[in-house]
């Protein structure tokens, strides 16, 4: 604990009865020794163990509730379990990717999620579970997850290992059956931690790889690759030490599971306490086939991370992608026509690069039918030494963007997005003691908007629009609808907003051609992609516990969509559901097709 953090509990209790935007900004004000913002999590953690201590006055669930309000976790009522993949190969040679070898590619053991994943020994199991048994124990509601499952390329992971990941992310979920009972949590988290003792054994006696994460730095200094002299790869590396072993040791044995297995699990989380509301997978357009996209929905994806990083040939061909801009345009078609959300990440400052062709790639992006995604990441390229940029920057080939430059871009991409797509972040959040030259400020967003409204540009993307612990007037709510074409698709995006604020929204796609060239059963339906409603936000006049889940945004989005379909000629509207999802589906007249849900209109 530090001076700092203990002036910000001060300052909070103190400042308790301020909204909740006031204490946000408080928190901003404090720095961690390295610079970077205290979590919020990390804050609830310091203030049960210090309150009555040190000056600070009892402790008052109060200050945690009033923390549990900040928007970012709590603002849609959904709880985001981020889990890792194992360290594996990845098909990618991006020159701007690290290759820290106690993680999967692309991933920093320095990351808090990173950290949490080596902790549990990439167990997708006992991962899941520590972090529901975290948030649950911070206050928030677990009953629905978005499970977001990171690390190098999913695609490229043997089939049994991804069955066998998602198989064990659904069991966790399924064992866990916690409501707000806390004799029933402790019960519960007794038995799991018998569990993980369990685990824990079967990995000690089998890899060399502990869940303590000084160990693991010291066991593997001597092998981490530097970028300015890259002997061995990741792969070859990885291979050695990870595969091999685990291949004489009978692992993958243990990793592998069914298709039968993990339907079992699926069934059982359809009405589980704690049900995937939303499961997403990342990946490289070049790993996007027709088999590919089916067997990610058979997984039970909703959701697809693609990192693109850039449209133009040149750069991609300079920083190593292995794919070319075509590969793009024909992942994001297949990946549209099942129906999936697209999440993109963008880069700038990319080997051969410049501000100016970052800014015309990304107005590509929305301006070419072939593209406009409905989420993105921007992440400006930062230096890690392990990666192979490091030899660029040498010798001279690659510098980072200096601040105004950075700032030019990220306003640039904030400003230039359109109503219907939301920036999930705006630069990586990468420890700043990895980052070798270039911005440490992780609060990057925050500045650019700031320049951005000094410059009277107006921000339009949903994250910017969102109406959190705004209050709201029923009869002012308005529903409006914005259309686009895709080369596939004309998209209608629904959206219930209040003032200049979102409550809810639906995504409609109605394909151009009738028969679907991916999915068969999809052939003739129109198709929701998301449906979204904000969970706290407050009508003037409600009860605090009235959210606007409540109103029935969700029931009259779907009523609008399905008469816009038969208006245009549909006579099915199908929707790819979540597993966790399905019984509400089938409570609204859909029945179950064999990826998908329909709806005869
Ligand atoms: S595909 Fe992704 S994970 Fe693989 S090397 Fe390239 S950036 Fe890294």
């Amino acid at each position: 604990m530090t001076d700092d953090m203990l002036s910000l509990l001060k300052e909070l209790e103190n400042k308790l009865d301020q909204p909740i935007e006031n204490l946000l900004r408080l928190i901003k004000k404090y720095h961690r020794p390295d610079g970077s913002h205290w979590n919020y999590a990390s804050i609830i953690e310091q203030y049960k163990k210090l309150a009555g201590t040190n000056g600070l006055k009892k402790f008052n669930p109060k200050l945690v509730e009033k923390i549990l309000m900040k928007p970012v976790r709590t603002i849609s009522g959904v709880a985001p379990v981020t889990v890792l993949t194992k360290p594996y190969p990845c098909p990618g040679k991006c020159i701007f990717c690290p290759n820290d070898l106690r993680m999967p590619k692309s991933y920093l053991a320095d990351e808090p999620g990173a950290q949490r994943a080596e902790k549990n020994y990439f167990d997708p199991y006992l991962q899941v579970t520590n972090r529901l048994e975290a948030l649950h124990s911070m206050g928030h509601q677990v009953d629905k997850v978005e499970l977001i499952i990171l690390g190098g390329t999913w695609t490229a992971y043997p089939e049994s290992y991804q069955i066998w990941f998602i198989k064990e992310c659904f069991r966790a979920m399924n064992d866990f059956q916690i409501k707000n009972d806390s004799e029933e949590i402790v019960k519960k988290y007794q038995n799991f931690q018998k569990k993980f003792q369990e685990t824990e054994k079967k990995w000690q006696t089998k890899t060399f790889l502990s869940n303590n994460a000084t160990e693991n730095k010291e066991n593997f200094a001597k092998l981490q690759i530097k970028g300015e002299k890259i002997e061995e790869t990741y792969n070859d590396l990885v291979t050695k030490y990870y595969l091999q072993p685990e291949n004489a040791l009978g692992v993958v044995r243990y990793q592998r599971a069914t298709w039968s297995e993990l339907e079992a699990q699926q069934l059982k989380n359809e009405t589980a306490m704690q049900r995937s509301v939303g499961l997403v997978i990342e990946t490289r357009p070049d790993e996007i086939n027709k088999e590919s996209v089916k067997k990610i929905r058979r997984l039970g994806a909703t959701k697809v991370q693609l990192g693109i990083q850039s449209l133009d040939d040149e750069i991609l061909r300079k920083n190593k992608r292995g794919h070319n801009v075509a590969v793009v345009r024909k992942a994001f078609a297949l990946l549209r026509q099942a129906g999936f959300k697209l999440h993109i990440h963008f880069m700038a400052n990319l080997y051969g690069g410049s501000v100016a062709k970052d800014k015309r790639d990304f107005a590509k992006l929305f301006k070419d039918q072939d593209f406009r995604p409905d989420e993105l990441k921007i992440y400006p390229c930062s230096l890690i030494e392990t990666a192979e940029l490091m030899q660029y920057y040498k010798k001279g080939l690659w510098k980072p963007y200096s601040h105004e430059e950075l700032l030019k871009i990220t306003a640039f991409t904030l400003t230039h997005t359109p109503l219907y797509c939301r920036i999930t972040r705006m630069i990586r959040d990468i420890p700043s003691q990895d980052i070798v030259i270039g911005n440490t400020k992780s609060n990057f967003r925050q500045i650019a908007e700031d320049y951005a409204k000094k410059n009277k540009q107006k921000m339009q993307d949903i994250r910017s629009r969102e109406i959190r612990t705004q209050s709201f007037v029923m009869d002012e709510v308005k529903l409006q609808i914005k259309n686009y074409a895709t080369s596939v698709s004309n998209e209608k995006f629904l959206q219930f907003t209040y003032q200049d604020k979102i409550l809810a929204f639906l995504r409609l796609s109605l394909p151009k051609q009738k028969s679907n060239a991916v999915i068969d059963e999809l052939s003739g339906s129109a198709m929701i992609r998301e449906i979204h409603v904000y969970g706290r936000s407050l009508a003037i006049g409600d009860k605090a516990d009235e959210k606007a889940q409540h109103f029935g945004f969700g029931k009259k989005l779907i009523a609008k969509a399905a008469a816009i379909s038969k208006a245009a000629g549909f006579k099915k509207l199908a929707v790819i559901s979540a597993i966790g999802t399905k019984e509400y589906y089938r409570q609204r007249n859909f029945k179950d097709g064999e990826l998908y849900q329909f709806l005869e209109i």
